[in-house]
């Protein structure tokens, strides 16, 4: 097996690592860096520019001369050969980026590894959809004397903005539609991750990709995210990350009315009805929320059983969480790596603060992970509140840490009002073993994917998103095609 460890050192030295503009690898204008550090450990593993309005100035500047350029010129054709050529590299260099995404955010190296059919089927799902763009030639009121038709185009300069929570598959969700469209970007990583994104421009460009086709501008949400989201010269954002973010996003893209998809956060609903086969359901239910120490959007934080089977099902996703081993990412047997930082485990630490608080009770996990190795990051133990009631915070907001809210239910009306009881809308999970409460139940909860005796999945062919204040816009499918492209209608007089 391949020594994580010793890669990790040769991958990350401490050294400068400059940003992507208009195919040059470059420095903030104003020469200011920013520190990339392990959130296992807070060793330092580069800098980076911190990039602000200057350069997303340039960035976009550069977006815009490729997409009016020589980028128009290339066929459906060519950009699909491209994307198929960058997913042959992506794969020859997939744990090199697998392992900088585990140094630089923390996602466990055996989780990290297994996104790869999903990011490899994306490049190559949008590479079949670049040559299947096409327009319809539609009948009118004056048949014979005026025909008319439509055609797709590229919307333009396409600026995105990413979390730090999944790096690799984050951006190529929003690179690759891009690439098959025929759009140009400029991306903003996270400030807390923003390695593996320059890694993979340059992958990209070692792919074949033509300068200015994909511009990596790395800095801060209040300048570089800012600037990009309220630019005039920038046709469509891509955002994903929490609703608030999202909200100033929206509002600062009504200055050019430029479009706007948003991917925010939640707080999902998993339902546990009395006849779920509970071997299969307590790992997938613990996992739900678990998988990346509870840092993803889908998170299946709060847990509704039926309260037949509610002890027994919560002790049995405790005694499962329990078993979890917490470390560091490059241990290939991690299943619970580090809090991306102290900000985050701040908050995460007040939520555990304020369930037994609210009137929660403890069954496992409760706080902290410390001891040999874990004392530099923020740890903690996979965490499973029972005695929760659904007016409490622990229940009804995003805590993106590893802490699941388990609810009693009673019936199956009850249990749907109570899920759909949130602002969010993101997922839902529903165990049983009736075909018929599956369906009644995938129908009634209000949420843009619903998983049913399993949870998780993602694909590239199928769309992705929110309802309500999880978003608006789809990521993935043939759908997110759709929010890269503008209609024209041609109209021509045939006397
Ligand atoms: P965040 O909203 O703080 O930051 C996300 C990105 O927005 C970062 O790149 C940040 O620099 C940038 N940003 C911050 N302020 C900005 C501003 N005013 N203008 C423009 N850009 C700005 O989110 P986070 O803490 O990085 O990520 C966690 C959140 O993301 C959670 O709420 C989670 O649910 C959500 N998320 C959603 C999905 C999804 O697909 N729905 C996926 C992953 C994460």
């Amino acid at each position: 097996m391949k020594d994580w460890k010793t890669s990790a050192a040769e991958l990350y030295d401490g050294s400068f690592r400059p940003m992507f503009i208009g195919g040059n690898w470059v420095e903030a204008r104003s020469g200011q860096t920013m520190n990339a550090t392990n959130p296992a450990d807070g060793s330092l593993l580069a800098t980076v520019p911190q990039g602000d309005a200057a350069d997303i100035d340039a960035a976009v500047a550069a977006a815009r001369k490729t997409f009016e350029g020589p980028w128009a010129k290339w066929t459906p054709f060519e950009r699909q050969a491209l994307l198929l050529r960058i997913a042959e590299r992506f794969e020859a260099e997939w744990e090199d980026l697998c392992l900088s995404d585990t140094l630089d955010m923390g996602m466990p190296i055996q989780r990290t590894l297994g996104n790869s059919r999903r990011v490899l089927g994306m490049l190559r799902f949008y590479a079949g959809q670049a040559v299947s763009i096409h327009g319809q030639t539609i009948p009118n009121s004056f048949p014979g004397e005026i025909y008319s038709s439509t055609m797709r185009e590229p919307i333009g300069v396409v600026g995105a903005i990413i979390p730090w929570n999944a790096p690799i598959a984050g951006s190529v969700w929003k690179i690759a539609p891009a690439i098959a469209t025929g759009c140009t970007v400029v991306l903003k990583p996270s400030e807390e991750a923003s390695l593996t994104v320059l890694m993979i421009a340059r992958l990209m460009q070692e792919a074949g990709l033509p300068e200015g086709v994909l511009n990596i501008v790395t800095g801060t949400g209040a300048e570089a995210g800012a600037a990009l989201a309220e630019h005039p010269g920038v046709d469509k954002i891509v955002f994903t990350g929490s609703t608030a973010t999202g909200q100033a996003i929206a509002r600062a893209a009504t200055g050019n009315l430029k479009r706007v998809s948003l991917e925010l956060g939640g707080k999902s609903p998993v339902i546990v009805c009395r006849d779920a086969d509970m071997d299969k359901a307590v790992p997938v239910a613990a996992m739900s929320v678990f998988a990346n120490s509870g840092q993803i959007c889908i998170a299946g934080s709060r847990l509704f059983v039926a309260r037949e089977i509610h002890d027994e099902f919560v002790q049995r996703v405790a005694d499962y969480a329990a078993g979890l081993k917490i470390g560091h990412g490059v241990d290939p047997d991690t299943d619970i790596g580090p809090i991306i930082s102290a900000r985050q485990a701040e908050r995460i630490q007040g939520y555990l603060s304020a369930g037994p608080a609210e009137g929660a009770e403890i069954v496992t996990g409760g706080g902290r992970a410390t001891g040999t190795g874990l004392d530099e990051g923020h740890f903690f133990h996979p965490t499973v509140f029972g005695g929760v009631t659904d007016e409490m915070s622990i229940a009804r907001e995003e805590i993106f840490g590893p802490v699941i809210s388990a609810l009693p239910f009673d019936t199956l009306d009850e249990v749907v009002t109570r899920a759909n009881a949130t602002p969010y809308g993101l997922a839902a999970g529903i165990f049983t073993t009736h075909l018929g409460t599956a369906h009644k139940l995938a129908n009634r909860i209000k949420a843009g994917s619903v998983w049913v005796n399993m949870y998780h999945a993602i694909d590239p062919a199928v769309p992705f998103g929110g309802v309500k204040m999880s978003g608006y816009g789809r990521e993935g499918g043939t759908e997110h095609m759709e929010e890269y492209l503008d209609t024209k209608a041609i109209w021509i007089n045939a006397d």
